[in-house]
C-alpha cells in the first residue's frame, strides 16, 4: 500500500497530489454529513495521468472515488473509512476543449464548472440549457455522474439530455472514446448513458461533449402569490399553454422560506407585499418581449382564481433579487439545522395531494414537525424537510405562517428519524414517485433502494457493475445496485 501512494506522488508530482491535513477539505462533503479518511488526494491534470492512477490502485486493491466539485448532496464523493481508498480530484483538468456554435456543443475537460460552460456559450451567442445554484463550483464531470437537474429541466430536460458525448476512464484502465456530437447514433447501446447517473461507480469521467441552444436574448422573471395550492398543476398548466418553449423555470417558494432569507440577507428583499403561503418564481426566455405575455398569463391566473397576486421584474436588479431569493432557500443556509432531508419527485398534477400527505405524516409523528419544501415544481421535484421547531409545542406542522425565525439546532432522536424516513419514502412510492429525483442515491439512499425497485431492476443493475468493475475499486457499494452487492 505505501509503496504504491509513493508511485502515486512519484508520478503527478507536488501539484498532483495533496496528503495529511490538506486533505480536510475533500474528505468531508458539502453537508459536513459524510466523512472519510483517504490514503491520498490525486489531482492528475490529464488523461494518462488518470489512467496511470487507476492503474496503481488496480494493482494494490485501493479504492478509487471520484470527486469533481464536491457539491454532492448524497455522500457519493465522500472517502471510505472502511477500506484503503483514495481521491481522484478533477480540480486541474479545466480546460474547455472546443465551442463550436455551428454544431451548437462544446467540449471540456471533467473538472470546468457548470458557470464556466455557460459563459463560454454565452460568448458565442449559444446558451447552455441546465442551471442550478452550485453552478460556480459543480464541474460538468459531477454533474454529468450525478445526471444533475435545476431549474431548466421543465424546457430542456437534465445533463443527461445534454450529453452528447463522453470520454471515461474504466477501472481496467482502459480510455472508453466516445466524444461524439452526434445528434443521432443508432449503431448500438447508448454506452455514454450508462456512465450518466453513474456517480463514479463505473468509470471516471475525463472529458464531455455537451450540447449547446440558441441564445434567448430576453429573460425575466415573474412571483406569484399562490391562491390556491390544490389547483397549482392548473396554474403550471396554464403557464405551459401561454409561454410554451418560453417556460425555462416554475419553482415553489415557500413563505416560511422568503421570511428567513430575507431576515438572513439584508440584500434580498421581500418582492410584493401579498403574503400568501406559497408562491410561484417563473422564468421565461425567447427572442421576443415578454413582458405582455407575463402580463397576460398573470391576469388570466388571477381571474381563475389561480394567483392572488403577481410581480413582474422590470429590472435587472430586481430579476436579481428573485433569484438570490430562490438560491438562499435551501436549509444550510437559512437554517441552523437541515433536519431529515428529501429529493423527491411525483408526477406534477401529484404535488398538492402528496404534500398534504405529507404534512399529515408530520403531524402524526410528532407535533413539533415543521415540513419545509421549495423546488422545481414544473418537474413534480420537491426538496422536502422535516425538522423540528424548538420554538414551541404550540404551532401544528401544517402552520407554515407561524413559525419563527431561524432555528436552534434540536436533535432529532435516531426513532423519529427513521419513522419519518419510512413515512415518506412509503408516501412518494405510493404516488409514483422516486426519492431520488436528481441528487442521485450515493450512500445516503443506497439501502432505500429495495423499497424502489424490483429485483429485477436491481439485479441487472448489479451485473452491469460486476461486468464494468469486476473488483468493485469504483466507489464501492454506492448507488442503487450497492444495495444487493
Ligand atoms: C447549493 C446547492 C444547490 C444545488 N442545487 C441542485 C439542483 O438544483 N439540482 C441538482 O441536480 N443538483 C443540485 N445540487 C447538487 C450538486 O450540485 C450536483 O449533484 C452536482 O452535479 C455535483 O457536481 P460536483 O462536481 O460537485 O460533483 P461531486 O460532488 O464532486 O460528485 C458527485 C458524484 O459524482 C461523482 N463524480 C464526480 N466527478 C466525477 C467524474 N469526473 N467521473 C465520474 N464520477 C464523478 C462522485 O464520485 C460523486 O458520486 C446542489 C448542490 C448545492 C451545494
Amino acid at each position: 500500500m505505501e509503496s504504491a501512494i509513493s508511485e502515486l506522488k512519484g508520478l503527478l508530482g507536488e501539484q498532483g497530489w495533496v496528503a495529511g491535513t490538506d486533505m480536510a477539505s475533500y474528505s468531508i462533503d458539502w453537508r459536513a454529513t459524510y466523512s472519510g479518511v483517504p490514503l491520498l488526494v490525486t489531482r492528475p491534470a490529464n488523461v494518462a495521468e488518470v489512467v496511470a492512477i487507476v492503474n496503481i490502485c488496480r494493482r494494490a486493491g485501493i479504492a478509487i472515488v471520484s470527486q469533481g466539485g464536491n457539491t454532492g448532496l448524497s455522500g457519493g464523493a465522500a472517502p471510505y473509512t472502511d477500506r484503503p481508498n483514495i481521491i481522484v480530484s478533477t480540480t486541474r483538468m479545466r480546460a474547455i476543449l472546443d465551442v463550436s456554435p455551428d454544431s451548437f456543443s462544446i467540449t471540456a475537460e471533467a473538472g470546468v464548472t457548470i458557470q464556466e460552460i455557460q459563459e463560454a456559450a454565452m460568448a458565442v451567442d449559444r446558451e447552455f440549457g441546465v442551471d442550478w445554484g452550485a453552478r460556480g463550483t459543480a464541474t460538468v464531470g459531477g454533474a454529468v455522474s450525478t445526471d444533475a437537474g435545476g431549474i431548466n429541466v421543465l424546457r430542456s430536460g437534465t445533463m443527461r439530455d445534454q450529453v452528447l458525448g463522453l470520454e471515461v476512464v474504466l477501472p481496467d484502465g482502459q480510455v472508453w472514446d466516445g466524444l461524439r456530437s452526434l445528434r443521432k447514433d443508432a449503431s448500438g447501446y447508448g454506452l455514454k448513458h450508462l456512465f450518466v447517473g453513474a456517480e463514479g461507480t463505473l468509470g471516471l469521467v475525463t472529458k464531455v461533449v455537451l450540447k449547446l441552444e440558441p441564445l434567448r436574448s430576453e429573460r425575466q422573471s415573474f412571483l406569484a402569490a399562490i391562491a390556491d395550492f390544490d389547483r397549482v398543476p392548473e396554474l403550471y398548466s396554464l403557464a405551459q399553454a401561454h409561454f410554451q418553449q418560453s417556460l425555462a423555470a416554475f419553482e415553489l417558494i415557500p413563505e416560511l422560506g422568503i421570511r428567513l432569507v430575507c431576515k438572513k440577507y439584508p440584500s434580498v428583499s421581500r418582492p410584493m407585499s401579498t403574503i400568501a403561503n406559497w408562491y410561484v418564481l417563473g422564468q421565461l426566455a425567447a427572442n421576443g418581449p415578454l413582458v405582455e405575455p407575463m402580463g397576460e398569463f398573470l391576469t388570466s391566473a388571477a381571474e381563475l382564481g389561480l394567483i392572488s397576486d403577481g410581480v413582474v421584474a422590470q429590472t435587472g436588479a430586481q430579476e436579481a433579487n428573485l433569484w438570490s431569493l430562490r438560491d438562499e432557500l435551501p436549509p444550510d443556509r437559512v437554517f441552523d439545522q437541515i433536519g431529515v432531508k428529501f429529493d423527491i419527485a411525483v408526477p406534477t398534477s401529484q404535488v398538492p395531494a402528496y404534500h398534504r400527505e405529507i404534512v399529515a405524516l408530520a403531524s402524526r409523528l410528532d407535533p413539533d414537525l415543521i415540513v419545509y419544501a421549495f423546488g422545481h415544481l414544473g418537474d413534480g421535484n420537491l426538496h422536502l424537510y422535516m425538522m423540528l421547531d424548538p420554538d414551541t409545542n404550540t404551532q401544528p406542522a401544517s402552520d407554515l405562517a407561524s413559525v419563527g425565525t431561524a432555528m436552534d439546532p434540536e436533535p432529532m432522536n435516531t426513532v423519529l428519524k427513521q419513522a419519518i424516513v419510512d413515512g415518506v419514502d412509503a408516501c412518494t412510492w405510493k404516488f409514483g414517485g422516486t426519492i431520488s429525483a436528481e441528487h442521485g442515491v450515493g450512500q445516503e439512499l443506497r439501502d432505500r433502494m429495495a423499497g424502489q425497485k424490483s429485483t429485477v431492476e436491481l439485479e441487472l443493475l448489479a451485473k452491469v457493475k460486476q461486468a464494468i468493475d469486476p473488483d468493485g475499486l469504483f466507489n464501492p457499494n454506492r448507488g442503487a445496485h450497492g444495495s444487493i452487492l
